[in-house]
This record gives C-alpha cells, sequence and structure tokens, in this order.
C-alpha cells in the first residue's frame, strides 16, 4: 500500500503550489489549506499502517475537490486491479459528480466505472455507460460492448450492433467476435442459414466454417463437410486436429481416397505432425508400409513429437509380431503420459486446457485458443 503515498504525493505538492500563488484570495486560500490539511490526515493514517481509513479519508476528500483528476483515476485502476471494485466505483462515481471536468476526462471516467461495473457484474449499469460511450463514437467502448454482450450472452445485442455500421467500421478482433457470436446464436437455435455469410468476414477466422462442416458432417453431406473443412485445412491447418478425423471419414464415405491423399500432400511442409500422421496412414491404407515408416521417422528426426513417436511403436508392432506386446506396453505409457498434457493454448495470454474454448476464459479473446504444436503437441 506505500505506492499509494507516491501516487497521492503529487496531490498535496499541486495544492501547496495553488496556496502559494500571490493572486490567490483569502478564500481560496483557505479552502486549500483545509484540503491539504484533510491529505495530510489521510496520508498519516497510511504511514500508520491503517489502510483502510487513509483510504477511506483520501477518497472522501473528493467530496470536496475533483482537482487533480489523473491521480485519483490512477488509485481507482490500482482498486480495481486489487479486486477492491467498490472503492473504484465510488472513486469514479465521485469524479463524475464534478461539473469542471472536461468532456474527454468525463468520457475517461465514464469507461473506466463501466470496466469496474462489468467486473462486480452490474452489466446494466455497464452497458448504459458503454451505450452513452459509442453514441459519442468511442470504439474503445464499442470493444467493451461486445465484451460484455460476450459475458452476458447476449448474442442478439452484438449482432444487432454490428449490423448498425458498415462492416469496415470493425477491425479484425471484432469482425470475430461478432462471427462468434453468429456461431453462439446459430447453435443455440439449430439453424446455420446465416453462418455460410460470414465465413470470409474477416481471415484467419475458422469457427463458422468448422460449425457448418459439423454441421454438414451430421446430415451426412459429406460433400459439403469436406468444402468446409478442406477449406479450413488450406487457411488455418493449425486447427486441423479440431477436424482431421471427421475430414478423412468424409472422403472414405465418397470413396474419394485419392484425393484425401493428394490434399494431405499439399500440406506436408506444414508444423503439424498430425497432418503428417495422417499421410503416413494414407499410405499405409495404399500398403506402403515401409514407406509410411521411413516417412514418419524422416518427420520425427526434424520434429521431435510425443503423438509421432506413438504412432511410429503402433506401425513397428504392426510389423513384427515377436516385439507387438513390447512396444504396444511402451505406447500404453507414452499414450498415458499424452493424457496428461494440455492439447490448446491462447496464443494471447497463454492459458492451456485440455479442451477448446472459442472464448478464452482468461484472457476473453476470440478465437485465440488454438491447437498446440511443439514436442507434446499435434
Ligand atoms: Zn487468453
Amino acid at each position: 500500500m506505500i505506492e499509494l503515498l507516491f501516487l497521492l504525493l503529487p496531490v498535496a505538492a499541486a495544492y501547496g503550489y495553488v496556496m502559494g500563488k500571490n493572486n490567490a484570495s483569502n478564500e481560496a486560500q483557505q479552502h486549500n489549506q483545509e484540503i491539504i490539511n484533510e491529505y495530510s490526515k489521510g496520508l498519516k493514517f497510511l504511514l500508520d499502517r491503517e489502510e483502510d481509513q487513509g483510504l477511506e479519508h483520501l477518497i472522501s476528500l473528493l467530496e470536496i475537490s475533483a482537482n487533480s483528476v489523473e491521480h485519483y483515476l490512477t488509485l481507482a485502476t490500482l482498486f480495481r486491479r486489487r479486486g477492491e471494485l467498490d472503492r473504484a466505483i465510488k472513486v469514479h462515481e465521485l469524479l463524475l459528480k464534478h461539473d469542471a471536468l472536461s468532456l474527454e476526462q468525463k468520457k475517461h471516467v465514464l469507461y473506466e466505472l463501466a470496466q469496474d461495473y462489468m467486473m462486480a457484474g452490474l452489466l446494466d449499469r455497464a452497458e448504459d455507460n458503454l451505450v452513452y460511450l459509442y453514441s459519442l463514437e468511442d470504439k474503445n467502448a464499442l470493444c467493451q460492448l461486445m465484451m460484455l454482450y460476450l459475458q452476458s450472452h447476449d448474442w442478439d445485442k452484438g449482432i444487432e450492433l454490428f449490423q448498425a455500421k458498415e462492416s469496415d467500421f470493425y477491425n479484425s478482433q471484432l469482425k470475430k467476435t461478432v462471427a462468434n457470436f453468429y456461431c453462439e446464436k446459430a447453435l443455440l437455435e439449430n439453424k446455420f442459414n446465416q453462418l455460410d455469410a460470414i465465413t470470409e468476414l474477416t481471415q484467419d477466422l475458422v469457427r463458422p466454417k468448422f460449425i457448418l462442416g459439423e454441421n454438414a458432417f451430421k446430415q451426412k453431406d459429406y460433400l459439403q463437410a469436406i468444402k468446409y473443412w478442406g477449406s479450413l485445412l488450406d487457411k488455418n491447418s493449425a486447427f486441423s486436429p479440431i477436424f482431421l478425423d471427421k475430414l478423412e471419414i468424409c472422403y472414405e464415405k465418397l470413396n474419394l481416397q485419392k484425393n484425401y491423399f493428394s490434399h494431405l500432400s499439399k500440406h506436408l511442409k506444414s508444423d503439424n505432425v498430425l497432418i503428417k500422421i495422417h499421410y503416413c496412414k494414407s499410405l499405409m491404407k495404399q500398403g506402403k508400409h515401409d514407406e509410411a515408416i521411413n516417412y514418419i521417422k524422416q518427420v520425427l528426426r526434424k520434429q521431435p513429437n510425443i503423438r509421432g513417436f506413438s504412432f511410429l511403436l503402433t506401425l513397428m508392432s504392426e510389423q513384427s509380431q515377436d516385439i507387438k506386446l513390447v512396444l504396444t506396453e511402451v505406447n500404453k505409457l507414452v499414450q498415458d503420459y499424452i493424457a496428461t498434457k494440455a492439447l490448446y493454448q491462447c496464443n494471447h495470454c497463454g492459458f492451456t486446457s485440455k479442451k477448446l474454448y472459442w472464448f478464452c476464459p482468461s484472457c476473453k479473446h476470440v478465437e485465440s485458443i488454438v491447437p498446440l504444436n511443439g514436442v507434446d503437441g499435434f
């Protein structure tokens, strides 16, 4: 808490400066003297480690004066970071009561207050502030508003907001967010006709095509599923672990194994070992056992990977009955090891999980969680 002292000392100094100015009237001098005295009391509480009393005292000063707005904003941010939302809200609400704030300062305080409200779960109040700020063309408010609708699962409101402006108004992250709102709505209502229109809303968007592929697969429309998942494989091969097994089934159902093999062949330069494993499986199905084993060995030399290693053990055990038992046991240990590892990681905040989240539970970014690569990944 000692950091608060450093934060507030300039405030006291500023009052000292005002006091010292020759042209200050007697009345103003008296008013400022009172404020300095109150500050001194607050600081003394803090120095005496009586934090609660000290902070309440300093906050109450806001009721007398809104000078030094920036310092109070910093103080409130500190409260919020420490999880002391009541205090952050109180400081921001008191600041707003002062007529002396410029429009820019008022907007800043309203924005910060909206964040306090969101964290405190007071979503209606946060929404009021943000809608007002957005009416003043504040793009930060728009981002926050979308985060709010994400938090409240209010997909319709987010979509309405998006439709009210030309899509150029939105940056690619916001487009991704809105596209995921469409996905949530489609899954909720089990209606997918609106998703086609947004598959290309922004580059590297994954989920709409993934869902459309899933839906086509469930309907046994394998050609459509290949269209969506195949396009994802071409544009976002990092996500292939979530659909590659089913994509293979689609090609098999249509008796198009050769097309699958040539599709995979185009992606062998990718970092994704799973694509190479699938390529080997295709080789095996063509009876090219030795070629498959040599290929995966070559891959593993360049790109050590535990799933690739497990696959190699499977191939080798199938080749030799003599060591099948031993290799199967080793492979079981490897599989147990794989089962302990995270499968996905957020490329924005580093959050890891075994489940794929389209909205990162930690940093709330959209589609930032991707299947892991590397030794333990795919
Ligand atoms: Zn994250």
